[in-house]
């Protein structure tokens, strides 16, 4: 891949995420500088640019610690952060600063195991990092079947970019491991409908064969994916190969991320326009992150124009009204 002088300089000046690619990824890339699959990868200059309204922690996830690498934002989920490693590194990555630290140890699974057997009102954890199929397999497997020790009811749901950017890391003996694991959801990330190649679009149909449902998740990026039909395209072409899409987020706050993120108001009219043309099944629910750890915020449209005594006048996504009476 060629590389421009400033970027050669940003790697060796040891810039944090660290550059790091995999061939797969290399193999998407169509050449150009503004390739939406290179910018997501490589480091550039406008990552040194620091917005006041950024953080090194930008969702609050420290304070939101009750052991090392498990993180509680919700009465119900839970978070473990399994590795700070990944494939490559992407530089929208709102972890950054974890990124390449180490894997989660036996005894930090243990205190977890512990933790999750004490608070029985967490029914679901969600295995993320770093990506946690950099963990040795048999580490991963450890950690999923120590979580089940006391509780055997918790539900899964593994956090991995993977299946987008090393699909031929992940044997289909460790696909038929996981598919004994259920109940178990994989949740990738995907940004741009070029990353959908015929290698993930054949692991995607391992994984479901062995009953593992799959959801991505994207993150709105300028030069990305900030465009209409780009986003419908890669909705669509998610539901066809059996992803649902379940989140589209508002870019974090993450210290040098400015050049990706749009104005909050430009985002919305984009997503507007993208429900207009999208059902249920391939529509994201468009989210933002609240900084300092408040949650998710879904940022759905009022679809309600008005109401009375009789009834409400409601409006659906493609403009058609219609009015929905109050009984009794
Ligand atoms: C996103 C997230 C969850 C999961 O929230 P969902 O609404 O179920 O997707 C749980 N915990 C943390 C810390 C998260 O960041
Ligand atoms: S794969 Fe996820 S954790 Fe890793 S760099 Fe990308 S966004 Fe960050």
């Amino acid at each position: 891949m060629k590389m421009l002088e400033n970027e050669t300089e940003l790697i060796r000046s040891g810039i944090k995420p660290p550059f790091k690619i995999t061939p797969h990824w290399e193999s998407l890339l169509n050449g150009r500088l503004d390739d939406p699959l290179r910018i997501q990868v490589v480091p550039s200059l406008q990552e040194k640019l620091r917005d006041k309204a950024e953080r090194d922690d930008p969702l609050g996830e420290l304070s939101h610690s009750p052991l090392p690498r498990l993180i509680r934002r919700y009465r119900d989920r839970a978070l473990v952060v399994a590795t700070g490693r990944c494939a490559l590194y992407c530089r929208h990555c709102f972890r950054r600063r974890i990124s390449g630290d180490s894997d989660i140890s036996r005894d930090q699974i243990q205190n977890i195991a512990q933790w999750l057997g004490a608070n029985r009102d967490v029914m679901e954890l969600i295995i993320s990092g770093g990506d946690p199929l950099m963990l040795p397999h048999k580490a991963l497997l450890y950690l999923m079947d120590e979580c089940r020790r006391f509780r055997p009811d918790i539900v899964l749901r593994l956090a991995t970019r993977i299946p987008i950017v090393d699909p031929a890391r992940i044997s289909r003996r460790f696909i038929a491991a996981l598919g004994r694991r259920r109940p178990l959801w994989m949740l990738i990330q995907t940004n741009h409908p070029r990353e959908l190649s015929a290698a993930s679009l054949r692991f995607f149909g391992q994984i479901q064969r062995c009953g593992i449902p799959m959801l991505n998740q994207s993150v709105l990026l300028k030069g990305v994916n900030d465009d209409v039909n780009i986003l419908e395209k890669l909705c669509r072409d998610l539901v066809a190969a059996g992803v649902k899409p379940l989140y589209l987020f508002q870019g974090d706050l993450a210290e040098g991320t400015a050049h990706f993120r749009l104005p909050l108001e430009e985002a919305r009219q984009l997503v507007d326009n993208l429900r207009s043309r999208l059902g249920g099944l391939a529509m994201p629910n468009f989210a933002v992150d609240l900084p300092d750890g408040g949650g998710k915020v879904p940022l759905a449209p009022n679809h309600i124009l008005s109401d009375d005594e009789h009834g409400w006048l409601l409006r659906t996504p493609d403009g058609v009204e219609g009015y929905y009476p109050k009984e009794g």
